[in-house]
């Protein structure tokens, strides 16, 4: 099953990801994740998309459809993909209607995760990671059990994305209804789009998003 996770920054996508890739061992596709691979290793598409990114602006579509064309070529694809963070314009949702085709796959669901805009903020604040392991989690309301020790790996390396303070938050969210908000049209007249309360609890936003996926 190939699934699209869509919602504005810190809605829960990221999470819900990794919950369903550790379940079903599908394979999370996030272009956030790739783009910043990318920065760290300072490639040419690394160097086009730092200074974007810190802006909380919307890398181009070109590089974007480009990093995803190359990704859908990995073997394990065939295990099932949850986009995460893509496609995010009108260009690229029709590029992803393209590629999928091309590589003889087909999109099942798409699960609109909705959240209060006022909520974004809070979200995205208290957000960090494992440096480890990459496991997610929020100050408070996802904390590990044992203070400063990840859950899954037990590393005590934790990070926070350059991007996530106030500054960014307002050009991502006006990025989000912009280019992206119109998706959730494109996707209803597919008959595919399925939406959840991105509000619930994380474990309540996981049951929400198996519930519409067993309905696709
Ligand atoms: P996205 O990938 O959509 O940007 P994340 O999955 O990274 O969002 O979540 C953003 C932040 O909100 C993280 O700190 C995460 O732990 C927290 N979070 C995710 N889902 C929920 C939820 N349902 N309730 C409260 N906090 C959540
Ligand atoms: P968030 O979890 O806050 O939604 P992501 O990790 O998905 O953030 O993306 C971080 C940044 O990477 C975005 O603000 C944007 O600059 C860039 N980016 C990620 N995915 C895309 C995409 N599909 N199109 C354009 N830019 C993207
Ligand atoms: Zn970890």
């Amino acid at each position: 099953m190939n699934i699209i996770l869509l919602g504005p920054p810190g809605a829960g996508k990221g999470t819900q990801a990794r919950i369903l890739m550790d379940r079903d061992a599908m394979v999370q596709l996030s272009t956030g994740d790739m783009l910043r691979a990318a920065v760290a290793a300072g490639t040419e598409v690394g160097q086009k998309a730092d200074a974007v990114m810190k802006a909380g602006g919307l890398v181009s579509d070109d590089i974007v459809i480009g990093v995803v064309d190359e990704r859908l070529d990995q073997p394990d694809v065939v295990q099932g993909v949850i986009f995460d963070g893509f496609p995010r314009t009108t260009p690229q949702a029709e590029a992803l209607d393209t590629l999928l085709a091309k590589k003889s796959m087909t999109l099942d669901a798409v699960v609109n995760i909705e959240v209060d805009d006022a909520a974004m903020v809070d979200r995205i604040s208290g957000r960090y990671t494992c440096g480890n392991c990459g496991e997610g989690y929020h100050d408070r309301d996802k904390k590990p059990a044992v203070d400063g020790v990840c859950d899954k790996c037990g590393s005590t390396e934790f990070k926070r994305r350059k991007d996530d303070n106030a500054e960014t938050v307002a050009s991502r969210l006006k990025e989000y209804h912009a280019e992206t908000a119109p998706l959730i049209s494109y996707y209803q007249g597919t008959g595919k789009l399925r939406s959840v309360d991105g509000m619930a609890h994380i474990d309540d936003v996981t049951t929400s998003i198996k519930t519409a996926l067993g309905a696709a």
